[in-house]
């Protein structure tokens, strides 16, 4: 029997975790900086948190894993979004009654879907997504993509393009979707099964069709802009300016609809127009939403405005425009046990520089000195501590710096003065008086 990973997730291993974990700790210092604070949901949900209304989204009709444990009569759903289980907590918890509003929030953790794997698309993937919710101002929604712009933009990522649109508010929505429905009436038997479903469930999701893309009644479809009221137009006018005074550069992209059913006004997409990328090119998307909050049994009229950024994609692209994110630090010190009668005191010696903050390791197999030596090498140790028996007989260790060669033999409690002044006080020793 071969046991593996389910097709379409991955096992991240501990060679490739420092990438994550660089990323992990920017996107923390990033949400720090813009006041945004960490929420964290269950990985599943009920059903019905994602599942609402007439959703026409791929993603909730096709796309869920749903399960119902014996002899229970609950729906449940491994979560494949951030967005409806922070909408929930949001409501569940009273946030709307901060004094405060907005309350601002981030996530970082692994979403579920069942899609077709392939590259930058997989069953289990990680998003990094923000949401702020109980406010509605242009200010907020140039804000958010502010913060994911200067993320990637702090990486390193050049190849970026933002694309933004609108889809106005309930009344330029209402009658937008009214001229779709009359564009496409006669057609509709022609084009794919999704679009017959989103023809009745949400028409402008037929703009994002992968299959009838190229068709003719496509690039005739009627725009967005021509239905806007006023008061939509005005809004997007602010949040363009809004970039325009950050100097984020964007395209204004008319048929971007966005996949999920509860966006109003701004969407957007930010992409990356990398050759390398391949067919996945969207590193983070979003935009704004009303009523999810009122869905859950919150006040009316409190609007939020979030993205998600798919971490693997993210990795993809800073792959292909050849940005390193992999930093492995060495080992301060590698303990070489040189007795097999030592072994208690080379665990003392690496117990103390551990808790003195020295990143340290030691040999658990009884190898030869030439093996743990290369050990030194492999693990870029910056210095080599030798325990043997004559050591242990008179007190003192025997610190061997690499990279200088110097050896120095000291008492052994001196072992932590000694380090902090060859290495510079890294931990929590005492700080030592010059020599
Ligand atoms: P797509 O059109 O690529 O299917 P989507 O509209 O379903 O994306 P969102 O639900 O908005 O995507 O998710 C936000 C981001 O999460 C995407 O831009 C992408 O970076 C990432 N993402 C979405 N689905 C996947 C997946 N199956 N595998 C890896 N990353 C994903
Ligand atoms: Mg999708």
């Amino acid at each position: 029997m071969r046991y593996q990973v389910p097709r379409g997730t991955q096992d991240i291993l501990p060679k490739d975790i420092s990438k994550w974990h660089k990323l992990e700790d920017m996107i923390r210092q990033f949400c720090y900086v813009y006041n945004y604070d960490e929420i964290r949901t269950p990985i599943f949900e009920h059903t019905n948190v994602f599942k609402r209304g007439n959703d026409s989204s791929d993603m909730v009709n096709k796309e869920m894993y749903t399960f119902q444990l014996e002899n229970s009569a609950t729906s449940l759903t491994l979560r494949p979004e951030g967005t409806a289980g922070v909408a929930r907590a949001f409501v569940e918890h009273k946030m709307f009654g901060n004094a405060d509003l907005p309350v601002k929030m981030y996530y970082v953790g692994p979403q579920c879907r069942h899609e077709r794997p392939q590259k930058g698309r997989m069953r289990i993937f990680h998003q990094f997504g923000v949401e702020v919710i109980g406010a509605k101002s242009p200010m907020l929604d140039v804000e958010t993509i502010a913060l994911g712009w200067s993320f990637v933009s702090a990486l390193g990522l050049k190849d970026m393009k933002v694309l933004i649109n609108t889809l106005g508010d309930d009344e330029s929505r209402a009658a937008y979707r009214a001229a779709l429905k009359e564009h496409f009436k006669n057609d509709i038997d022609t084009m794919c099964a999704d679009c017959k479903r989103r023809y009745e469930q949400n028409p402008l999701r037929i703009l994002d069709c992968k299959v009838d893309h190229d068709k003719d009644i496509m690039k005739t479809a009627p725009k967005m802009e021509d239905y806007l009221n006023d008061a939509s137009k005005q809004y997007f006018k602010e949040v363009l300016e809004g970039l325009d005074a950050l100097g984020i550069p964007y395209e204004v992209d008319d048929r971007l609809v966005r996949g999920l059913d509860y966006y109003t006004h701004t969407v957007f997409e930010v992409v990356s127009v990398n050759k390398e990328m391949g067919a996945q090119s969207t590193v983070f998307a979003g935009g704004r939403y009303d009523g999810l909050v009122e869905y859950f049994g919150g006040p009316e009229g409190m609007s939020g405005i979030g993205w998600a950024m798919g971490l693997e994609r993210l990795i993809i692209a800073c792959e292909a425009e050849g940005i390193t994110l992999d930093e492995e630090d060495g080992l301060d010190a590698y303990v070489l046990c040189l007795a097999d009668s030592v072994h208690k005191e080379v665990l003392a010696i690496t117990t103390e520089l551990r808790a003195n903050g020295y990143r340290t390791d030691t040999d658990y197999l009884g190898r030869s000195f030439k093996a743990q030596f290369k050990t030194v090498d492999r693990k870029h140790a910056r210095c080599a501590i030798l325990i043997g028996d004559s050591e242990v007989a008179n007190g003192t260790v025997n610190i061997k710096d690499v990279k200088t060669q110097q050896q120095y033999t000291v008492p052994m409690e001196e072992l932590i003065p000694t380090m902090d002044r060859i290495f510079g006080n890294v931990g929590c020793g005492e700080i030592n008086e010059e020599e």
